[in-house]
């Protein structure tokens, strides 16, 4: 063999899946798995879907690829159409991407536009405000926003400094304090930081509304976005909602800032918007942008060859139809609470969880050596790589992420099935999952 495949992990024994059936995969032995966390969190309607399948076959068909210079597509309009139907009033203007990263990227530098087109060709607006451990991609500018320092430690030369403010970590504030007499210290960092590099530089804060890679499933206090809003106005700074993970209908609203009544300037998102039938990501824009760049130099500075492509679009636009037929955001809102519930209890009973917070569909669980004390593992113990392999032996798919500063393979995982999951499917995840936790437990103890 002369041709190899450059895995993720040397260090990683791979199963190969051959064929995936709604919320399962099957492995080359036939192994059956549920998927508790969609891929990652990316797969919402589940798995060979014949109606998306269709949409994109049909799109082939009538033509693959036109360059967007020069072509407009019905599959990319409608898609956009059906995008901007599911963000809040006034954010009708879609910008279309091949993934997460991509997104966040498109969305910084129309940030970046914005200001020099509206402050007539130059602004000194151009640092980017985020979370310490925020995960926002991972190409070169996405990596020199996020604040994993795991990750960014090994190519730390290569990326421009922004600043970072803490991430609403109840579980573990910070600055020592509680909710809710701790005043949302977090949330004011913001504005700490803000006049510390002052607002004419500043352009943007960026962040996840429930934060998903890293620490998962982190839900601020009601209190954090709308504050998070008003510094960001009150400075004339835009805020942009990374909704890569959480949007979709994944939390049980079209968009997780939903959930607190919040409008963005500009969202990016992916994962769900194609489901995983066509690499897809976007950015959806306030009017408002878009028209400064219209009055201004009239085009948006960017474009990847992909970007708008038909296939993308042709799956788009069927998976949000799909979402829309099947109501499946309302199901996720209302499963939700039943499937928060049983993962609670499942915490509580067991000795290795700590916290188990989330909304919707999107659950992640912190894991501990000690539970009264909160004492997390050893840095080499790899906790939720040790749930995620028990939880595989007993059919079930989790995914598990990082710890707060020294580790990639921490003690988080996240649990997050497709959205067309149904109750007795909820049933059947908590079951596998309390046992794979039990079996953890037994052999971290
Ligand atoms: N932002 C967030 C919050 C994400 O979770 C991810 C992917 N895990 C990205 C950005 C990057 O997306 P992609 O992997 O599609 O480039």
């Amino acid at each position: 063999m002369t041709g190899k495949l450059f895995p993720r992990s040397f260090k990683t024994e791979y199963l190969t899946a051959v064929q995936g059936e709604g919320i399962y995969i099957y492995d080359k032995e036939g192994k059956k798995y549920l998927d508790g966390c969609s891929g990652a969190l990316i797969c919402n309607l589940g798995h060979c879907n014949e109606e998306i399948i269709e949409a994109v076959m049909a799109q082939m068909h009538k033509i693959e690829f036109a360059h967007t210079s020069r072509w407009r597509l019905d599959s990319v309009s409608e898609a956009a159409e059906e995008m901007a139907s599911l963000a809040p009033a006034g954010m009708e203007y879609v910008w279309f991407t091949c993934g997460g990263s991509e997104a966040i990227e498109a969305a910084v530098k129309l940030a970046r536009q914005y200001y020099t087109e509206r402050d007539g060709g130059y602004s000194s607006k151009s640092t980017i405000i985020s979370r310490w451990n925020a995960y926002h991609g991972s190409t070169l500018g996405t990596m020199a926003i996020g604040g994993s320092i795991p990750r960014r430690r090994i190519y730390a030369p290569l990326f421009k400094e922004n600043p970072h403010i803490a991430p609403h970590y109840c579980y573990r504030c910070p600055f020592g304090l509680a909710h809710p007499s701790c005043d949302m210290r977090c949330a004011r960092q913001l504005e700490e930081v803000i006049k510390r590099v002052g607002p004419g530089n500043v352009m943007a804060f960026i962040a996840e509304p429930i934060v998903g890679s890293s620490v998962g499933g982190l839900v601020p206090p009601d209190e954090y976005w709308p504050l998070v809003r008003e510094i960001c106005t009150k400075y004339d700074i835009l805020l942009i909602a990374d909704e890569v993970m959480t949007g979709m209908g994944r939390t049980g609203k079209n968009f997780c800032v939903n959930h607190w009544g919040v409008k963005p300037d500009i969202i990016a998102t992916a994962k769900g918007m194609a489901a995983g039938y066509i690499p897809t990501g976007g950015v959806i824009a306030s009017n408002w942008i878009a028209e400064e760049i219209q009055k201004g130099t009239g085009a948006f500075t960017h474009g990847h060859t992909y970007t708008g492509n038909p296939l993308s679009g042709a799956a788009t636009a069927a998976v949000i139809k799909y979402m829309k037929k099947h109501k499946l955001v309302e199901n996720v809102a209302t499963l939700g609470i039943k499937f928060g519930e049983g993962l609670k209890k499942i915490g509580e009973s067991n000795p290795i969880v700590g916290d188990v917070r989330g909304k919707g569909f999107m659950w992640g669980f912190e894991l501990v050596r000690d539970k009264a004390a909160k004492t997390p593992f050893a840095k080499n113990v790899g906790a939720a790589n040790v749930a995620m392999k028990e939880c595989l032996a007993r059919g079930l798919v989790i995914y598990p992420g990082g710890g707060m500063v020294d580790s990639i393979d921490g003690d988080n995982f996240l649990v997050a099935p497709p959205l067309i999951t149904t109750s007795e499917q909820i049933d059947e995840l908590l079951e596998k999952l309390e046992l794979g936790l039990a079996a953890a437990a037994a052999k971290l103890a």
